[in-house]
Formats: structure tokens, sequence, C-alpha cells
């Protein structure tokens, strides 16, 4: 039976932004619900030890998310394991639809939806996505343990995929479009230093090349951005790791977007273009997209979404049209 809950405020997310504003919204006893999405935890559950999160000289991702789950429960916020399908900004209360039915009516409403990987665009990489072609190294990794993988990308995510399937792969080639990388200085000594990783630098994937029947990979067809030339490398597993993208999808054309689909925010504030809306974390941030930063803007948002509470009063049946006077427009 599809049933109706309505909440103060709603977070959207459960990464380090979404579980942080959980934490505060709960601790300024507006009784938040949190609603977690496809991945629960957020993108820090699809890597292995974090080394730079305030407190820990090394942690495992997924433990560390296990922990801000446990820590925003313990405050108050409710955990719901649904994803929002839909969400409409352009009356308050704000109205979400769940994937399980529920309806979510909201006073207030933060963004916390992070981002997701981003993809080549390859027919062929399409083709072999979830059978040789993955861009989660500790989730897929072990499936190619004695054998010869590629990375593509350049950046920490790619050089930290490299160095954790050395566990498993005999060889790892790390194929980079330029002969510089992205990573911090660290990773790359890291990477300098490991006997199994083979760095291809000014090449770019063409095309996976495979079998149909059983659908699997066995190599990949690779250019040299300079000379055009194509290289052909056996391997069993192809990791893309070239970045992430925002999940802003639920919001597009409801609030304002910049650099490609980031949430727009005021500067200094987690506020966006609707009032009553604050977003934090990855969905927000094309610089900085680090779990430290996005915990900083989940707390933002959640003292922000306080203020905005307090000013307005009842907020409960308001229409969006109406001047809310609070705020400044978006500025670029
Ligand atoms: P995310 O962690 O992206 O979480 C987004 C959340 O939104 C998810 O829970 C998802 O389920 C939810 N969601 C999305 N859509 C919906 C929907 N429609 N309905 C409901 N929920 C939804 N940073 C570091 O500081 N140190 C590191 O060592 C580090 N290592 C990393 C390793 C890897 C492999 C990757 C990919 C990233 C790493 N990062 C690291 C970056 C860090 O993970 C991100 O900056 C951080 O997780 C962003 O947090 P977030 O809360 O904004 O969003
Ligand atoms: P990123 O920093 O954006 O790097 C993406 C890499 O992929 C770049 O090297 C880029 O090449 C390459 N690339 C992008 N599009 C490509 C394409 N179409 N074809 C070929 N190559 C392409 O992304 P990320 O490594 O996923 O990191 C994202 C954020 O998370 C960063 O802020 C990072 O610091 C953070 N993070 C932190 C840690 C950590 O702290 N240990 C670990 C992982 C991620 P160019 O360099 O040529 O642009």
């Amino acid at each position: 039976m599809a049933t109706s809950r309505h909440t103060k405020v709603l977070i959207i997310g459960s990464g380090p932004a979404g579980y942080t504003a959980g934490v505060y919204a709960s601790r300024a006893m507006l009784s938040p619900i949190l609603v977690q999405g496809i991945e629960p935890g957020g993108q820090l559950t699809t890597t292995t030890e974090v080394e730079n999160w305030p407190g820990d000289t090394e942690v495992q991702g997924p433990d560390l998310m296990v922990r801000m789950e446990a820590h925003a429960k313990a405050m108050g916020c409710e955990i719901i394991g649904d994803i929002i399908t839909d969400l409409d900004l352009s009356r308050r209360p704000f109205t979400a639809t769940g994937d399980s039915g529920t309806t979510y009516t909201a006073d207030a409403v933060i963004l916390a939806t992070g981002a997701r990987a981003k993809w080549l665009g390859l027919p062929s990489e399409d083709k072999f996505k979830g059978f040789g072609v993955s861009a989660c190294a500790t989730c897929d990794g072990f499936f190619y343990r004695g054998q010869e993988i590629v990375v593509i990308g350049g950046g920490n995510t790619a050089v930290e995929e490299a160095l954790f399937l050395t566990n498993f792969a005999s060889k790892v080639t790390l194929i980079h479009r330029r002969d510089e990388l992205r990573a911090e200085k660290i990773l790359q000594d890291r990477l300098a230093k490991n006997p199994k990783i083979e760095p291809l630098w000014f090449h770019q994937l063409e095309e996976v090349v495979g079998t149909d029947s059983p659908l699997g990979v066995e190599a990949v067809k690779v250019k040299h951005v300079k000379t055009g030339e194509i290289t052909e490398i056996p391997t069993k597993g192809v990791f893309v790791a070239i970045g992430h993208a925002p999940a802003s999808e639920l919001v597009q054309g409801q609030l304002e977007l910049h650099h490609g689909g980031y949430v727009k925010t005021n500067p200094g504030s987690t506020e966006t273009s609707v009032p009553g809306v604050f977003a934090a974390g990855d969905l927000t941030d094309h610089v900085y997209r680090q779990a430290v930063t996005s915990a900083g803007m989940g707390c933002m948002a959640a003292l922000d979404a306080e203020r905005f509470l307090a000013a307005q009063g009842d907020t409960e049946g308001k229409d969006m049209t109406e001047p809310l006077g609070y705020g400044a427009p978006v500025a670029e």
C-alpha cells in the first residue's frame, strides 16, 4: 500500500554529506528523514583504505560509512532504504516520490546525491559492462586473479584502483591520455614503485574487444593521441576510472546548475536557487570533491535548513510563488 510521510527536513543521499546533515539536523531537533538511495554509504563504499579522514590515519571506506550511518541514527535521524525517483520543488511542502511507492513531503530538502562514475561512451564499453568492463576495482578486482588488466584514467581514482588491483592481477597497465598524472604525489610515488604497474602515456581507449558467447573481454585497442597509431593490448579486464559526474538528474530544470550539471549554491552557503532546498557534497562541488569537504557541506546544509525553517515558521502548504524573504539569488 502506498504510504505518505511528512518531515521537516528530507535528506536525499547517504554519503558523507547526507549522514553529516543527518547528525546536525537531528541535534537541531528537526527529526530528519534520510533516504539512502541505490548506494548506501556513497562512493567511499567502493574503495578500501582512506588515509585523509581526520582522526583516522587509515580507515576502510565501507567501515567509515557504517560508522557515519550509526552516528546519524544514534542522534535520531530516521534512515530509509529507498530511492527518490521524482522530486517536485515547485511548491511547499516539497514532494519526493520513492521507488518503494512512498511519497515524502518536506518543509526543507537537503540534496546530497553526490556523483556517479563517468564512462567513456564507447559502444564496446557498454557491451562488456559487467562482463569484463567495470568502474569499481574493490567490487570486481577479485575476479581477475593472476590476469592482465588495464585501468583508464590519470586521477586519484585511477591510480588507487591500479594499486589496489595489483593485489589480484599479474600486471596492470595504466592507460592515460597525457604523460602527467592528476593524482596526488604520494599516490604517484606508490605507482612508480609498484613493479606490477606499467603506465601507457598518451593513449586513449578506442575499443574493447572480446567474445560474444560467453560475453568476455580479450583485448583493448588503444590509440596514440599524437600519432593516431592503434595498438592492441591483451587483457581480461578494463577498469574505467575517468572521474565522476554529479547526480543532479532529479533537479534538472528545477534548480540552477553550472559546470556541466553541478547544483549551483550561493557563495559561502548551501542555498540553491529554490529557497528551502539546500545542496551539499559532490553534487555541488566541482573543485574539492573529498569526503571531508562533503561532510563539512552536509553540516552547513543542516544549519542552513534549520535557520531557514526558523525564519519561515510553519511553512507547510505555502505556495512557492509567494516571496519567501529568505536568501539572495544564486550568484554567478
Ligand atoms: P556520495 O558519496 O557520492 O553519495 C551520494 C549518495 O546519494 C549515495 O548514498 C547515493 O545512494 C545517494 N543518491 C543518489 N541518488 C539518489 C536518489 N535518487 N535517491 C536517494 N539517494 C540517492 N575522498 C576522500 O576524501 N578520501 C579518499 O580516500 C577518497 N577515496 C575515493 C575513492 C574512490 C574510488 C572514489 C570514487 C571516491 C573517493 N573519494 C575520496 C571521494 C569521496 O568518496 C567523495 O568526495 C564523497 O563520497 C562525496 O560524498 P557525498 O556525500 O557528496 O556523495
Ligand atoms: P578526476 O580527478 O576528475 O580525474 C579523472 C581522470 O580521468 C583525469 O586524469 C582525466 O584526464 C581522465 N579522463 C577524464 N575523461 C577522460 C576521457 N574521456 N578519456 C580519457 N581519460 C579521461 O577524477 P577522480 O580521479 O575520480 O577523482 C575525483 C575526485 O575524488 C577528486 O577530487 C579526487 O581528489 C577525489 N578522490 C580522492 C581520493 C583520495 O583522496 N585518496 C581518491 C579518489 C578520488 P586528464 O588528467 O587529462 O584530465
